[in-house]
């Protein structure tokens, strides 16, 4: 048995102006191929290495074409994504089956569903050929996702701390189907709903929920059931909540089962919806946070603006905010801005330097537009930005910040940086010698991903609403391709979803 292994992956924010282009899903070079892609992700904590080892386990033979993941950004050039799909389709000639770590919400410059494209393609070259797919938690599921797959299998944690398994199982149910020990059957729907990005972190009601049922059903027999939350900053048809199960020739069990999550998703819809505090009150209310008893810094979470949303890492007003009220002893991770990295770079450690940072893209999808911030201080350290992640999350994987400094201010300390990164790993302060632990503060541009290694070591969480791209108020956003009624971009007060909202088959 010969199985195809591979990696395409972006969570596309649609009004992102930050480009993608090729170089960007092979952190700055072409996407490793064959041998490199196998290196570049076996034994790492993604999806296509739980895939890799679960294939290795059951001694079948494999191949690793292509390991192309981009941080979320604006649309896919078509060049990029023509040459990442060549690239997989080429290498499926010959293959029993197919393997594949998708993310499912990548829009393309000409297509709304760069996954389903890829699959319809794949669909009609090798028509018998088993096809299983992983999907992040914020797929925006489409109908030629569900219908050229014969397995789905998506994340049931957020922060996503269970690609790996997510990988495995997928790769467990292709292989058992192509053994002949089991009937894969998937059905899929969706509900009318945006749930907000910041209400969908499975700590917390009603997410929490929702994937505790999920990994029930699974626990009961169902072969893979998946809740997706979806990615609201895609102005495409189809993003929204949705629901695949996969059960072993068991279509009717599979629609009761996914039936049950949508209508719970539904009734507690009210629940998914974020309320937004004021910047001006949530920095005000940082100091007495931080004089509270306990121990660890108090998180300032600059959720507007988080690169792993599409956000261009660089807008400055919680920052600036930070700044006026004159905060002590923080740390703020980051401001993209190459071109600053590199005055300070001439500069040279230890050097007083005023410079001006961030707001470099301009965001044509907002009204608000960030400023540039002028400071000064001392550059403390220069890096080449390269760490591996310790955290729960992409355990093992390698992190490429591109060159790094430290603008030291004398109250913050700046991280500069030259590639987007969300700060989701600790490295991203001890590979440049700071300790979080031991500052008051420490500012992140943020949404949930922080929550795995922040949070048991934060006091408490300031949530501050900035400017960006990944906007916490929709209504700074204009939507016009979006399907319509969909809550809460409209008042929807159906109490079933089956009155008048049926799901889609
Ligand atoms: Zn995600």
């Amino acid at each position: 048995m010969k199985l195809l292994i591979a990696m395409m992956s972006h969570e596309t924010n649609t009004f992102s102006p930050v480009p993608t282009e090729l170089e960007r899903f092979g952190s700055g070079e072409l996407p490793p191929r064959d041998q490199a892609a196998y290196q570049a992700t076996f034994g790492r904590g993604s999806t296509m290495a739980g895939m890799i080892a679960v294939a290795e386990q059951a001694g079948v033979e494999i191949i690793t074409p292509i390991a192309a993941g981009a941080p979320p950004s604006g649309r896919v050039s078509d060049t990029a994504y023509q040459y990442i799909t060549d690239c997989i389709v080429e290498a499926a000639e010959g293959c029993d089956g197919l393997l594949l770590d998708l993310h499912g919400a990548m829009v393309t410059d000409t297509r709304e569903d760069g996954e389903g494209s890829l699959l319809v393609r794949l669909r009609e070259a090798y028509p018998d050929v088993p096809i299983g797919v992983g999907l992040d938690m914020h797929a925006n599921l489409y109908p030629a996702m569900v219908s050229n797959a014969t397995v789905i299998a998506g994340y049931h944690t957020y922060p996503h701390i269970d690609m790996y398994g997510t990988g495995e199982r997928a790769a467990q149910i292709l292989i058992r189907s192509l053994n002949g020990e089991i009937e894969p059957r998937m059905v899929w729907g969706n509900c009318p709903m945006l749930p907000h990005v910041m209400r969908q972190g499975t700590d917390d009601f009603p997410n929490k929920a929702l994937q505790e049922r999920v990994m029930e059903m699974e626990a009961s027999g169902a072969l893979a059931v998946s809740l997706f939350t979806g990615f609201p900053h895609a102005d495409i048809y189809n993003a929204g909540l949705s629901v695949v199960v996969v059960t072993d020739n068991d279509v009717e069990e599979a629609a009761a089962l996914r039936d049950e999550l949508l209508e719970i998703a539904w009734k507690e819809r009210e629940s998914f919806v974020y309320q937004i505090k004021p910047l001006f009150e949530s920095v005000g209310s940082a100091n007495a946070a931080a004089d509270a008893s306990g121990s660890g810094p108090v998180i300032l979470l600059d959720h507007y603006d988080n690169t792993a949303s599409g956000g261009t890492m660089d807008t400055t007003e919680v920052l600036r905010e930070i700044l006026a009220q004159e905060l002590e002893d923080v740390v703020a991770f980051g401001i993209f801005d190459p071109a600053a990295v590199q005055q300070m770079v001439d500069v040279g450690v230890g050097q007083e330097v005023t410079v001006t940072i961030g707001a470099r893209f301009q965001m044509d999808a907002l009204e608000q537009q960030s400023e540039p911030l002028t400071v000064t201080g001392t550059v403390r350290l220069i890096s080449d930005g390269k760490f591996t992640i310790t955290g729960p999350m992409a355990t093992g994987s390698r992190v490429n910040m591109g060159t790094t400094v430290v603008l030291d201010t004398g109250r913050v300390e700046i991280i500069v940086i030259s590639r987007h990164v969300e700060p989701y790993d600790l490295g991203c302060f001890t590979s440049l010698g700071i300790d979080p632990l031991k500052k008051r503060f420490v500012m992140l541009k943020s949404r949930i991903h922080y929550r795995a290694v922040f949070m048991p070591i934060a006091k408490s969480i300031i949530e501050c609403a900035g400017c960006g791209v990944c906007t916490s108020d929709y209504s700074q956003l204009t939507f016009e391709n979006v399907r319509r009624p969909i809550y809460p971009l409209d008042n929807i007060n159906s109490a079933s979803l089956s009155e008048g909202f049926p799901a889609s088959q």
